[in-house]
């Protein structure tokens, strides 16, 4: 297991010595300052504050980001605000070209984008390419279906031929949008594509950690032809600016934790506003007796170990049928002793580091606490400071118990625990033991019943012969969570429905909807009785 720089060498080692360029990396800048600059100046901020962003892969400075205050928060709706009047009014095949212009953007300019990427979250390069991948399924889809989804529609009227409605998708206004660090690029993006789509603006508050990427975005979106002041950006501490952020927006997408989502959905009930919630998971993987045990083994690992592990839709329990158990988990221990990992930009690393000393300590913390009450760890199960300062090695448990941290709490790191079961109806039931409910695999070589299975499973995506990605990638599927793993859907109908107010509009030709040219009250009511018992047995709606 190597680290390497982005040349494809080792990185310098880390010291505590003084801070002399030629020994260590937190003596120079990751990236031109000029260059982090131009991204940095377009946030919102008057604080005169700056936050010191440092990158995971080897503790190098990255930037000073601009601090926010609520009055920029304030002032960015207010922009975006004005921005957003024309945009609604500008035709909606001219708001799906930029999408498609932002989608072939996305795919020339990706090398930047995968260098930021890994520069501030630290991920393996092939894990960062999910993201430019993601936005660029997202632009083309919304591209492609704007007329489908937002189009002016004319549905049945209360009297055939003579009550004329249509219906519209009003856009709501401006959209707030709340995003964390695990998938910097496409969190903060992927939401606002389809509010752009329906006519919204923008405000985008990204996570502390991973301006660039987000900005960059923004940046990106210019050049594809969004008008300016439509896509808007603040930065600060998510506990400071969220409530500048829910009072000043017409609706909320947040993606994030489970505790944070709680308080943004009370902010905004406060204020009657819309919100959806894409929070955490505790996602089951179930290996059934006929599975291909190498495809499972495959699967599992990029399930488990994705972007070590921080990624809302990856597993994090297993349940594999008894008559396969053994063969199973030697395949998949063998698979994640089998990974590289390192600090580097290039392609040649499995896994990267985790972001923060703060997912370092949740991390160490579950596994230690499952290892001291008795959990076996089959690979893996610690820190690797030599790769860079947090790192964490794919760590595969089995024994975990109910009184364990990481039986039943999200860990959101590289760590799956395995079980066995008998009956597949208790496989089921396990995996839908628990508050969450946002993804599960299902492995087996039968599609039908591993279909009907999944019918039963209480999560929003299921995924056959394939982790996360079968659905997720799949921008016409819906996606989000059951129970307290979020509220409302991302991708397809509902991802872009939600950023619109539906107007009805009715017109009514010839005769009222009342009694006419003297007809009493009863007769009507009779009138109408019969017109209602004929138009159902003609077929309507
Ligand atoms: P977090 O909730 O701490 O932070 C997410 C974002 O919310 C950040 O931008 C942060 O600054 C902001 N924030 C924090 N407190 C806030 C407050 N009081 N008001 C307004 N904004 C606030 O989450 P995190 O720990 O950074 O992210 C990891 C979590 O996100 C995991 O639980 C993971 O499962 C979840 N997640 C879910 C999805 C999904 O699509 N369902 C995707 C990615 C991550």
């Amino acid at each position: 297991m190597t680290a390497q720089t982005p040349a494809g060498g080792p990185l310098p080692p880390m010291t505590d010595g003084p801070h002399d360029p030629e020994h260590d990396p937190r003596a120079s800048y990751a990236l031109e300052p000029e260059y982090v600059a131009a991204l940095t100046r377009r946030i919102v901020a008057s604080s005169g504050r700056t936050a010191e962003v440092f990158s995971p892969l080897n503790g190098q400075p990255i930037a000073h980001v601009p601090q926010s205050t609520p009055a920029d928060v304030a002032e960015a709706f207010a922009r975006a605000r004005r921005a957003q009047e024309s945009w609604a009014r500008t035709p909606l095949a001219e708001r799906a070209a930029m999408l498609l212009r932002l989608h072939d953007l996305v795919l020339d300019r990706q090398e930047e984008i995968l260098d930021l990427i890994v520069w501030e979250s630290g991920k393996a390069r092939k894990h960062a390419f999910d993201e430019p991948g993601h936005i660029a399924l997202t632009a083309r889809y919304y591209g492609r279906t704007a007329e489908q989804h937002l189009g002016t529609r004319r549905v049945p009227g209360i009297v055939p031929a003579l009550t004329r409605v249509e219906t519209h998708h009003v856009p709501k206004g401006v959209v707030g949008i709340i995003s964390p660090w695990n998938y910097p690029f496409t969190m903060a993006l992927c939401d606002g594509l389809p509010a752009l789509l329906a006519g919204n603006a923008v405000v985008a508050k990204p996570d502390a950690q991973t301006m660039l990427s987000a900005l960059f975005g923004a940046q990106l979106l210019e050049e594809a032809g969004l008008p300016a002041d439509l896509w808007q950006v603040v930065a600060g501490p998510g506990p400071e600016l969220g409530p500048a952020l829910v009072d000043g927006a017409d609706y909320v997408c947040f993606t994030g934790s489970t505790a944070t989502g709680r308080i943004i959905a009370q902010q905004c009930a406060e204020r009657l506003i819309g919100c959806s919630l894409e929070l955490g998971g505790k996602n089951p993987i179930l290996v059934l007796r006929d599975a291909d045990i190498e495809k499972a083994a495959e699967g599992a690992v990029r399930g488990s170990f994705s972007n070590a592990g921080q990624l809302c839709v990856s597993m994090e329990r297993m349940y594999v049928a008894d008559q396969v158990y053994d063969r199973f988990v030697d395949r998949f221990v063998a698979r994640t002793e089998a990974m590289s990992l390192g600090a580097s930009l290039g392609w040649g690393v499995d896994m990267g580091s985790l972001i923060s000393q703060q997912q370092l300590d949740a991390v160490t913390a579950h596994v230690d606490d499952a290892v001291a009450k008795g959990a076996r760890v089959r690979t893996g199960g610690r820190a690797r400071p030599d790769l860079g300062p947090y790192f964490y090695e794919p760590t595969i448990l089995e024994g975990v118990t109910p009184e364990m941290t990481c039986f039943g709490h999200e860990t959101f790191g590289p760590v799956i625990a395995l079980y066995r079961f008998h009956e597949e109806s208790e496989a089921v039931a396990r995996a839908n033991d628990g508050e969450y409910g946002l993804n599960a695999a299902i492995y087996s070589q039968d599609g039908n019943r591993a279909r009907a299975l999944a019918r039963r499973i209480k999560c929003g995506t299921v995924n056959i012969n394939e982790a996360f990605s079968a659905t997720f990638g799949s921008i016409a599927a819906p996606m989000g969570g059951m129970r307290q793993s979020g509220m409302g859907r991302r991708q397809g109908a509902e991802g872009v429905l939600r950023f619109t107010e539906t107007q009805s509009v009715g017109t009514q030709r010839l005769i009222r909807i009342a009694p006419m040219l003297g007809m009493s009250g009863e007769l009507y009511a009779k009138v109408m009785t019969a017109n209602l018992r004929l138009l159902k047995k003609l077929g309507r709606p």
